[in-house]
């Protein structure tokens, strides 16, 4: 049977960790360190996510100078706002919920996030410092597999990793960091064809199509480790109460599978956990101090 790459209990380990980083640096900071989750509108599941950044924020000690605009607030307040927080000394990390309610264009919005402030690792420069290699703020979801998978000691160097989905959010730079870290690296996608061919050659597979259970035990090499990124919530048919399944069929690639997240308690929680890792790794650098946080920003 599979080791459960357990989330939960990583992001836990984390959040103490940034909790003592924070603590120790706090009088030569001057200031705690400081995060605006800017949400817009009244998406209800972004209600619940943006109330989960807040409480770990909280938990670890940094500040929360988030903003909560109507619906129906033109391009050029919001424009206006993310300059606003770019500005303000006491933000050392910016995001900007998405989706964003109909009629306002995320693309310029993400694109005016001070690159420095860049919480989500998903600027433009910083998703080109991740390619050439240099330091700066990582995206979140792909540095979380990244824990996890050093945290369970599984070795990259010279393996087969195989990543499915080439979003810009998800797949791409999950297949960029782990060709850093010296796996050999393919990418499938909706149009490859035969997947299970492409993905029963990987030693670490990685799953992020956003395809409720499409990845079974056809599909796995016995002895991978497996990651499933996706996250679906799925209604009960008799009216009870909904569940949470991956892309991955658990319970079919449990059994032949070294290693597997599950879901939820899997890569979820990490998401959150790299959200503050960016943060506190900005407010060392903004208030001139060390940075010990190097290893979970690869
Ligand atoms: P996108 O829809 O942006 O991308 C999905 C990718 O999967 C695309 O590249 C697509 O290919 C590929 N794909 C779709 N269908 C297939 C298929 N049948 N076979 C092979 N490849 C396929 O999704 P995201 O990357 O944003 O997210 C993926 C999943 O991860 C979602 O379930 C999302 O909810 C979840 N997620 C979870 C997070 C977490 O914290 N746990 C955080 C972020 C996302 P093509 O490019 O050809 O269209």
């Amino acid at each position: 049977m599979a080791t459960r790459l357990d989330g939960r209990q990583l992001a836990a380990t984390i959040e103490e960790r940034l909790q003592a980083v924070v603590a120790e640096r706090l009088e030569r900071a001057g200031r705690p360190p400081g995060l605006a989750v800017l949400r817009v509108g009244d998406d209800p599941a972004s209600g619940v996510y943006v109330a989960n950044k807040e409480k770990a924020c909280s938990r670890i000690g940094i500040t929360n100078l988030g903003a909560h605009l109507p619906a129906h607030t033109p391009a050029a307040e919001v424009l206006s706002t993310i300059q606003r927080l770019n500005a303000d000394p006491a933000v050392d990390g910016i995001l900007l919920q998405l989706p964003l309610p109909a009629g306002l264009d995320e693309r310029p919005l993400l694109a005016a996030i001070d690159p420095e402030k860049d919480a989500d690792g998903l600027h433009t420069l910083n998703l080109g410092r991740l390619l050439k290699g240099e330091p700066g703020p990582r995206s979140c979801t792909p540095a979380g597999v990244m824990a996890l998978l050093a945290d369970a000691g599984v070795e990259l160097a010279g393996k087969r990793a195989v990543v499915v989905g080439r979003s810009i959010l998800v797949g791409q730079p999950m297949a960029l960091m782990l060709q850093a870290a010296n796996a050999t690296v393919s990418i499938g996608h909706s149009r490859t064809e035969d997947l299970a061919a492409l993905t029963r050659q990987a030693d670490v597979l990685v799953v992020a199509a956003g395809k409720p259970r499409m990845i079974g035990a056809e599909h796995v090499k016995p002895g991978a480790v497996v990651v499933d990124v996706g996250i679906h919530r799925i209604e009960a048919e008799d009216g009870g109460k909904a569940r949470l399944c991956g892309d991955v069929r658990f319970e079919e690639v449990e059994p032949i599978a070294t290693a597997i997240s599950p879901v939820p308690g899997g890569v979820g929680p990490m998401t959150v956990t790299l959200l503050l890792v960016n943060t506190v790794a900005s407010w060392c650098q903004r208030c001139g101090l060390d940075q010990p946080l190097a290893d979970l920003l690869p």
